[in-house]
């Protein structure tokens, strides 16, 4: 399936790009939608070129088109703001079979014995992945407070990647991105950020300078929880070509069945993240009024710590909330430390009482979730045990509130 490049990537608003980038070249009596091409090998004679498709584990044309659609997301416009005040290349998207996969290819640009920097809070899976990598590969990991770009700052002496989440998954920290990647760059040190709560209809990362762009194509971009997929997105052709090397040697690859449902899910993405953001800025005003709610975290809030960095740095304030239930009296300091079995209790009766919301792990779907973090033993230890986070979708505002409200004062 040959892809025409979009012609018209260029100036045109990322609601368009979604819609528009990776269809198949104008032709008379042509798809409109790329098919789902089966192949496990290809036509190929001679010397192998890395241009041509030779087999499906190194480069697939099933992966084409929603590659290129989130390159031409991820890039921007006109192929985004310089970095460096100089020619800016075009954008690559590589496809993964999961997030952790490309994850997985992300740390695997840091040398053996080398230095990784990450966030506190993030992702859980890649911080075991983190620590993994470090016992097994003599890597020394450096926490830091994302959203405290003084001592993000400060652990990059010497570091060999930065990974960045922001806002963090899950307590929601906003880091400032200009400031850690700007730094980052003048310190010669690579930076990765995980773009999958914001999108890049929320933010671009490779306009502050990033080096790569990470997401878990399972969550806003596929959009119907249905798929796991995971994908990395540059312009430097060097980093490219050894992430790809990565995803064919370790043989990380996405199918052409889930492909297919990533690209359909990421045509609707505009639509969907809109309403679910539109939809999680109402929510989070109402809890953090709730009689029954002792702490909302949601960078669209003014008191929130991220608010004012998220106003500036992203479009929108993105559709995921954290949320920590008031305790009953009687249950001591709990609703201060968010910790101890009251806290716990009190948190899983709320999950145990919604009826609408789905109670289920991931985030990013059209249907609403939530799920209370700590109930996961990996997730980092100064999460609040009762800390629930709420994925919103894209159900009526008015329907989602109705069932909070009731599971809140169950
Ligand atoms: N990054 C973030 C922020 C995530 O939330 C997740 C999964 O929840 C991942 C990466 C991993 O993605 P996947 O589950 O597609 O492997």
């Amino acid at each position: 399936m040959s892809t025409a490049p979009h012609p018209s990537a260029a100036g045109l608003s990322p609601a368009t790009v979604v819609v528009s980038a990776g269809r198949p070249a104008r032709e008379q009596g042509g798809h409109i939608n790329p098919s789902v091409p089966l192949n496990s090998t290809y036509v190929s004679r001679g010397v192998v070129s890395p241009d041509e498709l030779s087999y499906a584990r190194g480069d697939n044309d099933a992966w084409h088109p929603f590659e290129e659609a989130l390159a031409a997301l991820e890039g921007g416009a006109d192929g985004g703001a310089a970095v460096d005040g100089g020619a800016v290349a075009p954008a690559t998207a590589i496809l993964f079979s999961s997030g952790m996969a490309a994850v997985a290819a992300a740390f695997s640009l840091v040398p053996d014995g080398g230095t990784l920097v990450l966030p506190r809070h993030a992702y859980q899976a890649g911080m075991v992945l983190a620590r993994q990598i470090s016992e097994r590969h003599g890597v020394t990991l450096r926490y830091v407070d994302i959203a405290d770009t003084d001592a993000v700052v400060a652990a990059l002496d010497g570091a060999d990647l930065l990974l960045v989440e922001s806002p963090t998954n899950p307590m929601l920290e906003v880091a400032d991105l200009p400031a850690v990647l700007g730094a980052a760059r003048a310190a010669g040190v690579r930076s990765v950020v995980d773009n999958t709560f914001a999108t890049p209809l929320g933010q671009r990362p490779l306009e502050h300078g990033a080096d790569v762009v990470l997401h878990s194509v399972t969550k806003y971009l596929a959009g119907h929880s249905d798929v796991v997929l995971g994908a990395l997105v540059t312009r430097d052709a060097a980093l490219a070509a050894t992430l790809r090397e990565h995803r064919t040697l370790h043989g990380a690859i996405a199918g052409p069945f889930e492909t297919w449902l990533a690209l359909r899910g990421l045509r609707t993405l505009a639509l969907r993240f809109e309403r679910a953001q539109a939809s999680a800025v109402e929510l989070a005003r109402r809890l953090a009024e709730h009689p029954e709610v002792a702490e909302v975290r949601h960078p669209s809030l003014p008191g929130d710590p991220g608010h004012e960095r998220a106003k500036a740095q992203m479009n929108g304030f993105g559709a995921i909330i954290g949320v920590r239930p008031r305790p009953r009296p009687g249950a001591g300091d709990a609703a201060v430390t968010g910790t101890g079995p009251a806290a716990v209790d009190r948190a899983d009766a709320v999950v145990d009482a919604v009826r609408l919301w789905l109670p289920a792990t991931s985030l990013g779907g059209v249907e609403s979730m939530l799920e209370r973090r700590r109930r996961w033993g990996t997730e980092a230890h100064t999460v609040p045990e009762d800390l629930l986070r709420l994925s919103v979708g894209i159900e009526d505002v008015e329907d989602l509130w109705r069932d909070l409200d009731q599971a809140l004062r169950a």
